[in-house]
């Protein structure tokens, strides 16, 4: 009997973690990401719950645990840049919080170091096209030549391309929720030791932290905006964007700012959930932020992904490869659990200035 040929789309967290659980299963797997190499990422992201059973499942809990930030808890700083309260560690770093490039890279080691290089990686290409037939789907990539694969999955984030070819465009499936953020990291000027500092002010708020490297701060700043439309912006115009967001802000705003245009690794993200009013279509079937993003602020987004990868490899076994039955099994079983992260989401994202969303 030949193996089932899988095509992943994306090698964050939702994609390597499918990847080795299908290579596991004896599917032969394909991942496409469409950055040059695995990539980082300015960002802490943290695990809750049953994630960490899935981490167990991938073997590498106790090597995720090894980065983790180790945060203390985060300090409120008013308008004025007074002290005015304390938040525990938990309320940003979940149970256990670690570098998201940190994850990235576990996650592309697990799925090539220990296969030994079964499950192929196509870096710097996209999925072009999509057509499903009977026996499978072809798939034309922007560089290398197009081929069949039996199932295609898309794991490529927020701007999911596997979503916009197969289901609905970018505008239908994204729900902007009034706020945009830049993040970067500088000198660590305040001498913040596993610690965070959270200043508020009416629809903005700037949060800093430093963990693991002691020279450095990581900066995020958020406002309020009306679309996410910036997401797609030049650099310069995001910049911009921020600048004036934040001008005639006092306390550490204007050298934050100094910084931000100096930071080699500035990235830019607006805040949206994705909506979807179902998760596959035929032989493709999406998993993590490009079927059911639920917003950086639900904290919920790498528990998500994980738990995501695990249903569709335990639905798909359970179905003895039959997708169809798989991907309407996996859906039923993760859609409550969404749903609940999602209002999370919302609720954060209103707490934190959102307000200006799309809808
Ligand atoms: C600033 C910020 C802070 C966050 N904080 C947290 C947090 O504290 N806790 C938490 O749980 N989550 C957090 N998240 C969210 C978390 O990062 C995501 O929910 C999680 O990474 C989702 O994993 P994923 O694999 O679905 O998508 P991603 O990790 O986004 O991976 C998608 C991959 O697809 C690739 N890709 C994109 N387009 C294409 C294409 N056309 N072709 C091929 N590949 C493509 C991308 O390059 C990327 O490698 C945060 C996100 C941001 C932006």
């Amino acid at each position: 009997m030949t193996a089932t040929t899988v095509l992943i789309s994306g090698a964050g967290v939702a994609g390597p973690a499918l990847a080795h659980l299908l290579h596991r299963d004896g599917y032969r797997v394909t991942v496409v990401e469409r950055a040059p190499a695995v990539r980082g990422g300015g960002y802490a992201v943290d695990f809750r719950g049953a994630a960490f059973e899935v981490l167990d499942e991938l073997g590498i809990l106790a090597e995720v645990r090894a980065h983790d930030t180790r945060m203390r808890g985060t300090t409120l700083i008013d308008a004025s840049g007074a002290a005015c309260g304390q938040l525990p560690a938990e309320a940003f770093a979940g149970e256990l919080e670690v570098p998201k490039g940190e994850l990235t890279r576990l996650l592309h080691r697990l799925t090539t170091a220990t296969t030994d290089g079964a499950i192929e990686y196509l870096f710097d290409d996209s999925i072009a096209a999509l057509t499903e037939h009977r026996d499978g789907v072809t798939v034309e990539f922007e560089k290398a030549a197009a081929r069949d694969f039996d199932l295609v999955f898309g794991a490529d984030g927020v701007f999911s391309r596997v979503r916009r070819l197969a289901f609905v465009p970018h505008d239908q499936a994204l729900h902007h929720l009034g706020m945009s953020g830049a993040g970067f990291t500088t000198d660590n000027f305040l001498g913040l030791d596993h610690e965070g500092i959270l200043h508020t002010t009416g629809d903005s708020a700037v949060y800093l932290f430093s963990a693991g490297d002691p020279q450095r701060l990581t900066a995020s700043l958020s406002f309020a905006t009306a679309s996410p439309a910036l997401d797609r912006r030049p650099r310069d115009a995001q910049q911009e964007a921020v600048r004036a967001a934040f001008a005639g802000h006092g306390w550490e705003v204007p050298r934050l700012l100094d910084a931000m245009d100096r930071a080699p690794d500035f990235f830019f993200a607006s805040t949206c959930q994705v909506q979807l009013d179902r998760w596959s279509t035929g032989r493709v079937a999406l998993l993590g932020d490009a079927g059911y993003c639920a917003a950086p602020t639900s904290g919920m987004g790498t528990s998500q992904a994980l738990l995501a990868a695990r249903s569709l490899a335990r639905n798909l076994a359970a179905a003895d490869g039959d997708h169809r039955t798989a991907f309407a099994a996996y859906e039923a079983e993760l859609r409550p659990y969404v749903t609940e992260n999602q209002a999370r989401g919302r609720e954060a994202a209103a707490m934190f200035g959102g307000g200006a969303a799309e809808g």
